[in-house]
């Protein structure tokens, strides 16, 4: 209690004292103080505790205001030396600016980066310079920045290219380089050096403070109280809902406050929960923790001094205040920079900096971001500093020289990784991955590791070799400790018991792949620096080795003559391990040392001398080996951790530093060896040795018969084994093994791609390994190999290979999965075939290898691998039973292929090579030797040619032949004459080979399309109906007699004059009345009368606003709105749609009432959510699985007859103002007597001559349809106003009739937008709907009250004809006519039905739009006006007298309105106004009665173009001329003109500032967008949470209806909607488009539809890339387009009211999407 009278007293005890402050007195005391910095703390710590912190609220008002005053202002003043603002406006004036933008990022700015010209991807640009600078055109990364970070325009270091926008660009005549200090007194310098030592010092030493309970030495405070804060601090442990729920119960604070508390803790980083003394907030502080440490770490919560946090508080401000006043001159800045990297006298790293950034983990988030900052606005400011500062922050790559940086990054990041084994080499098994990596400190390392590479040096200095290559060691020893790491042993017997560790170690691979990329780039710009590099490796391989090769001993193979010594090792018995970066790090020196001069000149220079290629090749064979063991099912009890391991060895992400330096490894260790030498280590390895050694080898199918596993799995190894030599032979696209570029690489790699299939953009760069700067360096080759095809309104571009490339296609490609490799041969077999070609697939001619690896070809023609190519030949002889594969055939004639191939390479570049002992078709043509004399390669070709069981491998055994016969022709040729035509075969021949090829591509053709059918068939079996949906529906609706029924549109039974409405107006005839349907349940044909069966359709009633002038009307109250008539606004309104499927109303209930039993049991069984609501009456269409929520009964036409002569306007009028009279007084009478206390004097008014008001038709309906009736009109009322159900309810007849007339200016609407005539171009769904709608309108009246619907239509008469008696008529302009045209007439029966004088509904039709027309043209004249006149001008003759007409009438209305309304003299205009603002009311209405009374429409509205008008008009019986509606009954009309300009809401309307709707109302359309994203992600990233005070919005989401910016996704912004909170986006649904919603999630970029609370999907984006691919999500970094039609696409959803049912279709198909909370968003 205590706490809080002093709260409030202190500032006004305080009050007389801060008025007689003067700053400038307290200056002048501090010039004088011997001791300055005494003397400020003695002031800081005086008034710091009385401003700051006094009571709750840490950042109340008034210390914004006092600290200024009695805290900033005594510095300036010291600073200046006079009024500061007088001060530090010269000093601005004398400010040079620098050339550097250093805007700093605000979270989510869009940041750009250029491809081409930046040095490293950090070099970022802010939109605004990136617009001014030539980067624009470049090829350009866009990303959205995290927040912090500044633009590096100006910085000439960023940049390669361009490194000034245009607003930067310096001037010449500037001198940028001068000292800004030149201009200023040496006094003034002192002074701010100490004013900024002092202050920077204090606000260091306080936001470093950790004492909860003291101050630092000088500032404790004079008087201490017994106040305290229980602070919270932020952690990365506890969730959201944690820290709320615990805060409720700490400090007893609502769920609202908890969850602001909890909003701020995270923004901020701490917030103050509870104040007063200390017993009070330790409690909190105990409740705190203990309900938060029973799960994890409990939550960091201090008490706290109240003066420690003010001064923390004051400190905060300090730093901005310095961050301000540096802005006023480049030479404060300079100075703070002094101070702050001034060494303190500790030493090194005690600058006031260093101790901010060696405590920033410290620090809580709001204290970083303020000293963050001010290190932005400063330190990266300052030309001189910026250097200066980036030591600290670790850029640069003198980094590497000065500070020895490399070497200590690597030896700390050794150090974190402690556990090892016995050899020293990492151990994850105590850590999980998670432990070892979310562990900031590795990751950052690896980070700054990354940093210090990226910009590789252009010239070496000795001392930049000397510290790179001790960097490089300290490397090796790190990559030592990984050779070997997670060794596995092959499980036998049983399976492994737990699945070891292996994601800790290949994370620590992938996060090291681009180091040791960079690392080898490095060596690679100079020559001293790799050979030296290469030794260190080479002599780190060694040391590993020594540790492995214990134990094994040496044994002897030997076949065909050669023999080797190896080790005895098998993969299968012994530990094997993945992970061999060393070796790996040493392939690719090796690679690169194969591409230097050295090499090429004096290879004997090279320290290859040292090398033991058996030792090279041991450890990477042994790894491909133990991939092809698992793939041969070997290690399957060692379960998915090895599967997964293998995986990631030749996954795009690690391959480059795994797998393929596996094969360059091999392919170097092999070029140094004896090809026998090698291949018999290989077979030993692979565990085949004693296969192919064996004498009796060739026999193998007559022996092993009996293991079929084990004979299964040589077969796979022998594949496995024959693929790597494949491989090592064929693998030359690697710079440094083939002659090559690396530009050659990538283009292989995307041809081979693409010999897959097309591809997108995003999944080729999926496929491509990226380098550091995420760069694939496809852009560079993609047009030379592959064409684009640009995308349509769905699917993304695709590039397809060019034809030419194809030729560059290898089967074998090291990169193909055996997915892949299929997939891509039958892709490429299948374009040959189509082009009419062999379909034969060779290997492709390949680059000659570079010096060092020149020697690898002989692997083709050295005897072990021809004894093995003979092997397998000899067992390809007898069909298989399992001791041979078609694989393994396969890859032996494409190696004999590649012999070949190699031959004839070999005899082409024979002119200017002497190397042309490449002789393949002799030692294939050569018989064997041992053991008997077995037939040569080409003699068992020759035999395996015919052999009936070799039919599929026969091309390519032909071309083998072929290719023999044609390298025996050149030699012989070259040896003799010059070369002739190589082809050798006779024509007799070729034209054999080309018949049986076509009747084979015939043949084949025909076996597609059999294939296609018979998928096709049972495609369609199984999925019918889901799967087919269109197709089905589209066949259904061709043969369903309900639908484009000949009765409606038959022009047979047209007579002469088609007119809809009237007494004149077209009538059925009894036959074609009759009309057939099917339901779909049941199958069954039914007629559709009134007095049978019920058919519905299944309906979808849904509010809209999509054709709302008005978003800023509230939502009604459902309660109590009256919604009789229609605001022409539009604002809320009611659609109905339909997929057009008929049921039987039973069939329906039946299958609704089965949905509903399913539902419950789901629900209660797995708690699942459906894309439909079961609880609110949705259902999914049994056919088509279209989202419904209702069903229209179908209707027949209402039988009318002709009728004898009937009363004119004014006599029908007369009749039914009696009638309504009469209809009134009775009324009136039955309130009476039902005792209510009505008004006397009611006169009692007789009824005309057969209107009988006691009369009670009957309903003609069957009991089934009348149920219908109910049952749509009811839930049209339910959802049309968001109540409950109550069929009694008076209100449902409206809302019906307003579904009508919403529904079909909908589709007038659309039609417009679409550009579609009328009549004929409605889908028939839409049809079918729109005339049930109609009919059940019509009918809907039978089933209601039918006093109610007579007073409505009493109410609704009263809007055209005024009847004192009824009371609160709105005025014309408030009302939407067509809406009061809908209702009259659907009203109207229940007056008819009454009468028995023969009045016919016909002629009521027709009075009621006339009279509705003529209002509707005063309305448009009353609001469409404009105030410029235009020019007159002269109409035809026919156009004269309308003119004439519609400025008299205009006229009269300025009679009766007077000053309302302007003088116009153009009657041409005005005409022009009344034309266009009446056409879609007219048309809105001819559809109406074409669905009422079934009249078919004139072929004129079946096209666009000109003459609608007249059709219009005579389709509805109007004269073209309008006006004569009102001339015509000019008595009548002139009066009733005066009385609706009399209702004072006319004179109000038109003078409101509310702007009148005018017509026609223009169709709504989507929000305009940008061309190019990144202005949505900038405008965006300036958005602020509009609920917490500034901050940046999370997830700022764009209503693409209305264009509102939203903070959504975000607690911040969660509001209450009906009992529940909501996110931003579904709030703003219900009052922008009444439920649904269309959104762009701005970071995302991803389109969001919502409907309701429950129901949300995404949508693609209509932004595209130059590759015809969305970015959802926004991680590739392309710039985007927008693409206008495919907004268009989502417009035309939202026009047509399909939101609902495509977030339906979407969670149908997709699940997970039913999960989402997205109500939340
Ligand atoms: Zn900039
Ligand atoms: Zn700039
Ligand atoms: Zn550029
Ligand atoms: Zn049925
Ligand atoms: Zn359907
Ligand atoms: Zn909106
Ligand atoms: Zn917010």
């Amino acid at each position: 209690m205590a706490a809080a009278e002093t709260d409030r007293e202190a500032p006004s005890a305080l009050c007389s004292e801060f008025l007689n402050f003067s700053a400038k007195d307290t200056a002048a005391k501090w010039l004088l103080a011997s001791n300055l910095p005494k003397e400020v703390y003695q002031h800081l710590a005086c008034y710091v505790p009385k401003i700051y912190c006094l009571g709750p609220n840490l950042n109340p008002q008034n210390e914004d205001l006092l600290a200024p005053l009695l805290l900033q202002s005594p510095l300036e003043w010291y600073l200046c030396g006079e009024e500061p603002s007088v001060g530090l406006a010269k000093l601005e004036q004398n400010n040079q600016p620098s050339q550097l933008c250093g805007h700093v990022f605000k979270v989510g700015e869009p940041t750009y980066s250029c491809r081409e010209c930046a040095a490293d991807p950090t070099c970022v640009l802010c939109m605004q310079c990136f617009l001014g600078s030539v980067h624009k055109e470049h090829r350009y990364r866009m990303t959205t920045s995290g927040g912090g970070g500044f633009c590096d325009c100006g910085d000439t270091e960023a940049w390669k290219k361009g490194p000034y926008c245009q607003k930067h660009e310096p001037n010449i005549s500037d001198s940028s380089q001068k000292d800004p200090l030149a201009n200023m007194t040496e006094e003034m310098i002192a002074r701010t050096y100490n004013v900024f030592s002092i202050i920077l010092k204090y606000a260091v030493d306080m936001l470093t403070w950790d004492k909860e309970d003291e101050l630092p030495e000088g500032l404790e405070p004079p008087v201490r109280g017994d106040t305290y804060y229980c602070m919270l601090f932020n952690d990365e442990v506890h969730t959201y809902e944690q820290v709320i729920y615990t805060l409720q119960k700490a400090v007893n604070c609502t769920q609202k406050e908890a969850v602001s508390f909890a909003t701020t803790v995270d923004r901020d980083g701490r917030k103050s929960v509870r104040f007063g003394d200390f017993q009070f907030c330790e409690q909190a502080k105990s409740v705190i923790v203990r309900n938060t440490s029973r799960q994890t770490k409990p939550l960091r919560v201090q008490v706290m001094h109240s003066s420690v946090v003010a001064h923390q508080c004051f400190a905060l401000k300090a730093l901005t205040w310095l961050g301000q006043i540096i802005r006023y001159s480049d030479a404060l800045r300079r100075i703070l920079c002094q101070v702050g990297l001034q060494r303190g006298p500790e030493g090194e790293n005690s600058s006031l900096v260093d101790t901010l950034m060696l405590c920033d983990s410290k620090m809580w988030k709001g204290a970083r971001n303020v000293y963050h900052q001010l290190f932005m606005s400063s330190l990266l400011m300052d030309s001189k500093y910026k250097k200066l500062f980036a030591i600290q922050f670790a850029k640069a790559r003198m980094l590497i020289t000065e500070e020895n940086l490399m070497t200590t990054i690597i030896r700390t990041f050794v150090d974190h990784l402690r556990h090892r084994d016995l050899q020293g080499r990492f151990q994850f098994e105590r850590y999980t991955a998670q432990q070892a990596f979310k562990f900031r400190r590795v990751q950052s390392l690896i980070g700054d590791l990354k940093y210090v590479l990226i910009s590789r040096p252009t010239e070496w200095t000795d001392q930049l070799r000397e510290k790179y290559l001790e960097g490089f060691d300290a490397f090796l020893e790190l990559l030592k400790c990984m050779q070997g790491m997670d060794p596995v042993v092959r499980q036998v017997g049983q399976h492994i018991e737990m699945e070891p560790e292996w994601e800790a170690a290949f994370t620590l691979q992938m996060k090291l792949t681009h180091i040791i990329s960079m690392m080898q780039e490095w060596c690679a710009s100079d020559e001293r620096v790799l050979i030296e590099a290469y030794k260190k490796c080479l002599s780190a391989l060694t040391h590993c080795h020594s540790g492995f090769t214990d134990g094994e001993q040496p044994i002897t193979l030997s076949m065909c003559g050669h023999s080797v010594e190896t080790i005895r090792y098998c993969v299968s018995q012994e530990k094997v391990s993945i992970h061999l970066p060393v070796s790996r790090l040493l392939a690719g020196l090796h690679a690169l040392l194969s591409t230097t001069e050295v090499a090429y000149r004096f290879p004997v220079q090279l320290p290859l001398s040292e090398l033991s290629p058996p030792m090279l090749i041991e450890h990477p064979l042994r790894c491909l080996v133990l991939c092809a063991q698992v793939h041969a099912g070997m290690w399957r009890r060692n379960g998915f951790s090895l599967v997964n391991q293998i995986y990631y060895y030749h996954n795009v992400k690690c391959r480059v530093e795994m797998f393929d330096k596996d094969l360059i490894m091999l392919q170097a260790g092999a070029s140094m060896m004896d090809p026998n030498h090698f291949l018999m280590i290989v077979l030993s390895r692979f565990e085949l040795y004693h296969i192919f050694s064996s004498a009796d080898c060739r026999k193998r199918y007559s022996r092993e018969n009996a293991h079929k596993d084990v004979v299964q799995q040589n077969n796979t190894l022998t594949e496995e084994m024959l693929h790597l030599v494949i491989m090592i032979v064929g693998e030359r696209y690697t710079a440094g093994v083939g002659q090559v570029e690396s530009s050659d690489e990538t283009r292989r790699e995307i041809v081979h791609q693409l010999c897959i299939r097309p591809m997108a953009h995003s999944e080729l760069v999926k496929a491509l390994p990226e380098n550091e700067n995420k760069e694939t360096g496809m852009e560079r080759v993609i047009d030379s190999v592959a064409l684009f095809k640009k995308p349509g309104v769905t699917g993304r571009g695709l590039y397809k290979l060019r034809p030419d490339c194809a030729k560059m296609f290898n089967l074998y490609f090291h990169h193909y999965s055996r997915a892949d490799q299929s997939k891509a041969e039958e892709a490429q077999r299948r374009i040959k075939r189509q082009n009419g070609e062999d379909s034969v697939l060779p290997p492709p001619v390949l680059p000659r290898f570079c010096p060092l690896f020149a020697s690898l070809v002989n692997i083709l023609q050295c005897d072990v691998l021809l004894g093995i190519l003979g092997a397998v030949l000899q067992w390809a002889m007898e069909p298989s039973g399992g001791h041979w594969s078609e694989s393994m055939l396969q890859r032996v004639l494409h190696l004999i292929g590649m012999g070949l191939v190699e031959e004839q390479q070999h005899l082409i570049g024979s002119a200017d090579d002497n190397d042309t002992n490449f002789n393949f078709t002799l030692k294939i043509s050569r018989p064997g030797e041992a053991p008997a004399n077995t037939p040569s390669i080409l003699a068992l070709l020759e035999t395996l040619q015919n052999a009936p069981h070799l039919e599929v491998h026969k091309d390519m055994i032909r071309w083998i032949l072929k290719t023999v016969a044609n390298i025996k022709t050149t030699r012989e040729c070259t040896a003799s004459a010059p070369p002739s035509d190589s082809s050798g075969h006779s024509q007799e021949e070729t034209v054999r080979d080309k018949d049986k090829a076509e009747r084979k591509r015939k043949a084949e053709m025909a076996r597609l399309r059999r294939e296609k059918i018979m998928a096709q068939m049972s495609e369609m079996q199984r999925h019918f109906i889901n799967e087919n949906k269109e197709l089905f529906q589209q066949s259904l609706e061709e043969l369903d007699p309900s639908t484009s029924s000949t009765l409606e549109h038959s022009p047979s039974s047209c007579d002469s004059a088609l007119v809809c409405v009237g007494p004149r107006r077209w009538r059925a005839g009894g036959s074609e009345r009759r009309q057939m349907v099917t339901c779909i349940l049941c199958q069954e044909e039914q007629e559709i009368r009134t007095d049978g069966k019920a058919m519905v359709l299944a309906a979808f009633v849904q509010r809209s606003t999509v054709m709302s002038k008005n978003r800023k009307r509230p939502p009604h109250n459902p309660d109590k709105y009256d919604p009789l008539f229609m605001h022409p606004d539009l604002s809320f309104g009611t659609h109905t749609g339909s997929c057009g499927h008929i049921m039987h109303s039973h069939c329906w209930q039946r299958y609704f009432e089965a949905v509903q039993a399913k539902e419950q049991r789901r629900q209660q069984r797995l708690r699942v959510h459906t894309s439909y609501d079961v609880e609110n009456g949705e259902f999914l269409c049994p056919l088509c699985e279209c989202l419904s929520n209702t069903v229209i009964p179908l209707l027949p036409l209402t039988k009318t007859s002709c009728s004898s002569e009937q009363p004119d306007l004014s006599q029908w009028l007369s009749i039914t103002s009696q009638q309504m009279k009469a209809l009134l007084s009775a009324h009136r009478k039955a309130a009476d007597a039902e005792g209510v206390d009505a008004m006397d004097g009611v006169n009692d008014c007789p009824p005309p001559d057969g209107f009988k008001l006691d009369y009670t038709p009957k309903n003609p309906y069957s009991s089934t349809i009348k149920e219908m009736l109910t049952t749509f009109g009811t839930a049209t009322y339910k959802v049309g106003l968001k109540v409950h159900p109550n069929e009694q309810d008076p209100r449902v007849p409206i809302m019906c009739w307003g579904s009508c007339a919403y529904t079909i200016q909908c589709i007038e609407r659309l039609l417009v937008d679409e550009e579609k005539p009328l009549f004929g171009s409605l889908p028939c769904r839409q049809d079918d709907c729109l005339s049930s709608l109609t009919r059940f309108g019509s009918a809907c009246w039978t089933v209601s009250s039918h006093t109610t619907v007579q007073n409505h239509f009493i109410r609704l008469l009263a809007a055209l004809v005024p009847d004192p008696r009824v009371e609160n008529t709105p005025c014309i302009l408030d009302i939407d006519m067509f809406h009061l045209l809908v209702s009259l007439v659907l009203s109207h029966p229940a007056i008819l039905c009454l009468d028995s004088s023969g009045l016919s509904a016909d002629a009521a039709q027709l009075h009621f739009l006339h009279l509705v027309t003529v209002a509707h043209i005063v309305q448009i004249l009353l609001t469409s006006v404009p105030e410029e006149m235009q020019m007159e001008q002269e109409g035809g003759g026919a156009e004269r007298e309308e003119e004439e007409n519609v400025c008299m009438l205009y006229n009269t209305l300025r009679t009766h309105l007077g000053s309302g309304l302007h003088e116009v003299s153009s009657g041409w205009h005005l005409w022009h106004c009344v034309k266009a603002g009446i056409l879609p009311y007219l048309r809105a209405a001819a559809l109406f009665f074409h669905y009422l009374n079934g009249a078919p429409a004139p072929p004129e509205l079946h096209t666009l173009g000109a003459g609608e008008w007249e059709a219009l008009c005579g389709y509805m019986c109007l004269p073209s001329n309008l006006l004569q509606l009102y001339y015509n009954n000019q008595q009548l009309m002139e009066p009733l003109l005066q009385r609706w300009c009399s209702h004072p809401g006319v004179l109000q309307g038109l003078q409101s500032s509310v702007a009148l709707i005018r017509f026609p109302r223009e169709s709504n359309h989507l929000i305009e967008l940008p061309g190019d994203y990144s202005a949505l992600i900038n405008q965006a990233s300036s958005f602020t949470c509009p609920k917490s005070g500034g901050d940046k919005s999370r997830a700022p989401t764009l209503c693409l209806v209305c264009g509102a910016m939203l903070c959504s996704q975000s607690y911040c912004c969660q509001t209450e909607l009906e009992g529940e909170d909501v996110g931003a986006c579904t709030a703003h649904t219900f009052a922008c488009g009444a439920g649904v919603g269309i959104f762009l999630r701005v970071r995302e970029s991803q389109v969001l539809f919502l409907a309701g609370k429950t129901k949300g999907c995404f949508y693609a984006p209509p932004y595209l890339d130059d590759y015809g691919e969305t970015d959802q999500g926004l991680r590739r970094g392309n710039p985007l387009h927008l693409c206008q039609e495919r907004y268009r696409k989502v417009q035309k959803l939202w026009r047509k009211h399909s939101i609902t049912e495509e977030i339906g279709h979407a969670q149908e198909a997709n699940q997970t999407l039913v999960g989402i909370d997205w109500q939340h968003l």
